[in-house]
């Protein structure tokens, strides 16, 4: 790893603790937020602003304004004077958490903040730079649910996500521990391609811009080969939402590889980190809508970590991830991931194979 990666992994770390922490306090104030926007999905759409515009200011802040971002939002639903609520009970929690470092957050900042996102990696990709992929909060039903989501940042270059970044607000610091059951404040995992290591940390007490520090444990391939591996069984991960991923087709084909798998369904990318931990044996994603197409920011931090961790990242039909598409991952389907070496992801590949033909 360069210094040079070493300090921008930092600045991510740091801007995704940030944010991390406004998305916790807003979760812990679901219900006056809804009150106060008469709106059910308001806290979501507070937070998931508030967490793009946290991590764009930061990134502006440390590497100029030249910043190259693609993020998910785009600041025209708070533009619009009839959610004018909801911008100002974004303000109010930026202003009031001391971990966003905002305490004079005005609207037009916040706004310009939010659009710093909205880089074209297509355009960055012409000029032969790389660009950070953000997904502000990933897994909003799970943030609804007072479940798992995930604040995932990553760098990408020449196709493949270079650096990554990913806080999970309510994933137990343990992995022995449920990750079911939320666990404030959660953890963050963090890699560079190519370092065989992914740094867990726990997302208690950082978040503020002093706060560089890397204290944590390391997973590396054999660490994570040596918790999988006193199982009896094969674990699957995979989302909640049976919209997001065909179920059925998992149970066929989990059936096929291990007759007594058992399921663990997380929202968002934090499926990636538990595969990267141990804690599970693979993640799928079995396409269940025609034609959707992927988002990189949905992956491209969460695929880097379990890559790091030792794991084999592929569509569901065994094509690697190919990030250079644009926007989205046109040239993929669906997702499988699990360790390399050993065979489990060849022959969940071939099983997805014989299921889909
Ligand atoms: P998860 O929490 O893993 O279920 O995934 C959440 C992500 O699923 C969201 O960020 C959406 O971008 C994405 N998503 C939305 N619709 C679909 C779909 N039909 N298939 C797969 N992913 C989807
Ligand atoms: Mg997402």
């Amino acid at each position: 790893m360069t210094s040079t990666h070493t300090d921008a992994l930092a600045v991510m770390r740091n801007a995704v603790a940030s944010a991390a922490a406004v998305c916790s306090a807003v979760q812990s104030r679901l219900d006056s937020l809804r009150a106060i926007t008469k709106d059910d999905k308001s806290p979501v759409t507070i937070a998931d602003f508030a967490s793009q515009a946290i991590i764009a200011r930061a990134l502006r802040a440390a590497l100029g304004d030249d910043l190259l971002l693609v993020a998910e939002e785009t600041s025209a639903f708070l533009r619009d004077p009839a959610h004018a609520a909801h911008l100002d009970a974004a303000l109010t929690v930026l202003r009031e958490v001391p971990e966003a470092n905002w305490p004079r957050a005005t609207a037009e900042d916040f706004l310009s903040a939010i659009d710093a996102g909205a880089a074209d990696p297509l355009s960055c990709r012409a000029i032969g730079g790389g660009f950070f992929t953000l997904d502000p909060i990933d897994g909003t039903k799970g943030f609804l649910r007072g479940g798992q989501y995930a604040i995932a940042l990553a760098f990408v270059k020449d196709g493949h996500p270079q650096l990554a970044v990913m806080g999970c607000p309510n994933l137990a610091s343990d992995r022995t521990a449920s990750a079911e059951s939320p666990a404030p404040p959660g953890c963050v995992f963090s890699t560079t391609r190519g370092s065989g290591r992914v740094i867990q940390a726990s997302l208690q007490g950082t978040g503020h811009a002093a706060d560089t520090g890397v204290a944590g444990h390391d997973t590396t391939p054999a660490i994570r080969a040596a918790f999988a591996g006193v199982r009896s069984h094969r674990v699957l991960a995979e989302s909640v939402e049976s919209a997001h991923s065909d179920q059925s087709a998992s149970a066929i084909i989990m059936r096929e590889v291990d007759p007594a798998y058992t399921l663990l369904r997380l929202d968002s990318q934090c499926k990636y980190a538990v595969v990267a931990r141990g804690q599970a044996d693979l993640y799928l994603r079995l396409p269940s809508k025609k034609g959707y197409i992927e988002r990189i920011w949905d992956h491209a931090a969460g695929a880097l970590i379990a890559q790091e961790a030792g794991c084999t990242v592929t569509d569901a039909l065994g094509a690697p991830l190919d990030f250079s598409r644009g926007r989205g991952l046109e040239s993929n389907k669906g997702i499988a991931v699990a360790p390399a070496g050993g065979g489990l992801h060849a022959s969940v590949i071939a099983a997805i194979r014989r299921h889909v033909s």
